[in-house]
């Protein structure tokens, strides 16, 4: 993950062997920010204590001499700041004039946001927007997620043209618009849908129509049908890129919070026809209230969310919970004060925490990530730990959302098809085939992870497949040859499916969020030569 090695080992001896990834890597955040803080303030020097601000005032006995002195030792890798409400704390606060009186503070507040966005590699134009428009209190991967997004709308209108008038014969307008729907006068250069890449509703998601028409290239059309996956989010150019090794095929953005309860933001770069396209039923709940009706009689008044946002590959540790249910239990009366909801409301849209008691909040659980996300009960159970179940739900497809536009496999393949399932996970592509009714005939699956591959296999089992299974473990292993052999004992492959690790690309990585070329994404190369290799050997 990109720390220092020593920084790593103290962590683990401090923390000790059972702690969580998330609370090593918190310790070790912690000991660095202390480090930086020392060196960067230091102790106000007696000509600045007239404008030292003591708080809370302590008692006259307890009152060190003013001056160069430490009055709160731990106070930083505590995280206490400059004391919370049992922790007091004197510290002496020695403000430059001009941030004593609003609205200077709000200043010095933005000018922080901005500095910290800018030391993080992003343009201080987009900075500063991003503050504007998200507010003075959005966390920084907030603000990240905002920056990402402006720069994929810009890239996206300076890539993908409107189709021109010759190319119209092969549009392919999605849902079919009714007559009098459809902009007039004549058809061709004009934008039918013009908020799509911002609301992340692709071509169109089952209460959100849109009107788009969709012109692939020759080479692209027809069997065998791709798909390909990954974060919407990505370094500037990454989708550039990866729609240049595919056919230069306009990347669909779509968020899963149109399909369930969650959010997910994903591109994603197909040749399937996008008319006639159907979700799966039943529907899953697509609000808190609907998905977790238990928790209805706990939900604070002062807690507005009705959706949660990206399910991760790790959860909060037991710390924070704690924390947040002592910080409530604190605080007199019903209602807490505006400060403690903020902080509570900050840590649970960061980590998806949903009420389960009085003051309680909790991260979900397995088997709930698993509903929202479309799998059935209990899939990634059994033979595996939780940290794991965690993992694989937090990389793995949605299915609601996948089987969307999938569905429209579904009249051309009435017999079964044949797969090849790149970077399988826990075999998000197979569940929602299986789920919109396809028969699996061949399925050849790669996936590096001995714990993903025995769940795949385990449902393949338990859902009395009746086709063939075949495991390839690294995709790197994976040669021309191989896939001939494939091609001519089933007959040719009907879709390339897959979504390759995000790890250099997602806007959690912070240490090596180095885009399409990092040791991981980098695996990207593989899926589309593997492609070539299929259309090669399938006379495309
Ligand atoms: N779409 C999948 C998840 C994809 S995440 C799902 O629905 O579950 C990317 C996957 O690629 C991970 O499961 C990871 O274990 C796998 N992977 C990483 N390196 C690989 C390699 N060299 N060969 C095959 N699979 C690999």
């Amino acid at each position: 993950m990109g720390y220092p090695a020593k920084d790593a080992l103290e962590a683990v001896e401090k923390c000790g062997l059972q702690a969580e990834i998330t609370e090593l890597q918190d310790y070790i955040y912690a000991s660095q920010m202390e480090k930086e803080h020392d060196d960067q303030f230091q102790e106000p020097s007696d000509k600045d204590g007239i404008f030292a601000d003591i708080c809370p005032r302590p008692p006259h006995d307890d009152l060190p001499s003013r001056g160069k002195r430490k009055l709160c030792d731990n106070k930083v890798s505590q995280m206490i700041g400059f004391g919370v409400p049992d922790h007091p704390c004197y510290v002496e606060r020695v403000l430059p004039k001009s941030a004593l009186v609003p609205p200077y503070q709000d200043h010095a507040a933005k000018d922080m946001k901005v500095a910290i966005l800018v030391d993080m590699g992003y343009p201080a134009k987009d900075a500063l927007e991003a503050v504007e428009k998200c507010g003075l209190q959005a966390e920084i991967t907030e603000l990240t997620d905002y920056i990402y997004a402006a720069q994929m709308e810009e890239e996206h209108d300076v890539q993908f043209q409107e189709p021109s008038d010759e190319d119209e014969i092969f549009a392919d307008i999605c849902p079919v618009p009714r007559y009098h729907d459809l902009p007039s006068p004549s058809r061709g250069k004009r934008k039918l849908c013009n908020n799509r890449v911002s609301q992340m509703i692709g071509f169109g998601v089952p209460d959100h129509p849109c009107y788009v028409e969709r012109v692939l290239p020759k080479a692209a059309r027809g069997k065998p049908y791709f798909y390909y996956e990954n974060v919407a989010l990505a370094p500037k150019g990454s989708w550039k890129k990866i729609s240049s090794f595919l056919d230069e095929i306009e990347p669909e953005f779509v968020d899963s919070n149109y399909f369930c309860v969650a959010a997910r933001k994903r591109g994603y770069v197909h040749n399937l026809p996008i008319r006639n396209r159907f979700p799966l039923s039943p529907k899953p709940p697509c609000t808190i209230q609907e998905a977790f009706t238990d928790s209805k009689e706990f939900w604070p008044s002062w807690d507005p969310r009705t959706q949660l946002n990206c399910l991760l590959t790790v959860v909060s540790g037991a710390k924070l919970t704690e924390d947040i249910w002592k910080r409530l239990e604190s605080c007199p009366g019903d209602i807490p004060t505006k400060e403690v909801q903020d902080y509570v409301l900050a840590k649970c849209r960061k980590w998806n925490l949903i009420w389960v008691g009085r003051n309680k909040v909790a991260p979900l659980e397995p088997k709930e990530m698993e509903m929202i996300l479309g799998y059935p009960k209990n899939h990634t159970r059994g033979g595996t730990t939780r940290l794991d179940r965690h993992k694989a739900l937090g990389n793995s497809f949605q299915i609601d959302t996948v089987a969307y536009h999938l569905s429209v496999l579904k009249k051309e393949f009435p017999d079964g098809m044949n797969v090849l399932s790149l970077f399988s996970g826990i075999g998000g592509a197979e569940v929602a085939l299986h789920r919109l009714g396809i028969p699996l005939n061949n399925v050849v699956s790669v996936e590096s992870s001995e714990v993903n591959r025995n769940i795949l296999r385990s449902w393949w089992q338990q859902t009395n497949q009746r086709g063939t299974l075949i495991e390839i473990v690294d995709i790197q292993h994976i040669t021309i040859d191989m896939v001939g052999q494939w091609i001519k004992d089933f007959g040719g492959f009907d879709l390339v499916i897959g979504g390759s690790p995000c790890n250099n690309l997602a806007g959690g990585n912070r240490v090596s969020r180095n885009g399409l070329d990092g040791e991981l994404s980098s695996l990207f190369h593989n899926y589309h030569q593997i492609l070539h290799f299929v259309r090669i050997m399938m006379d495309r």
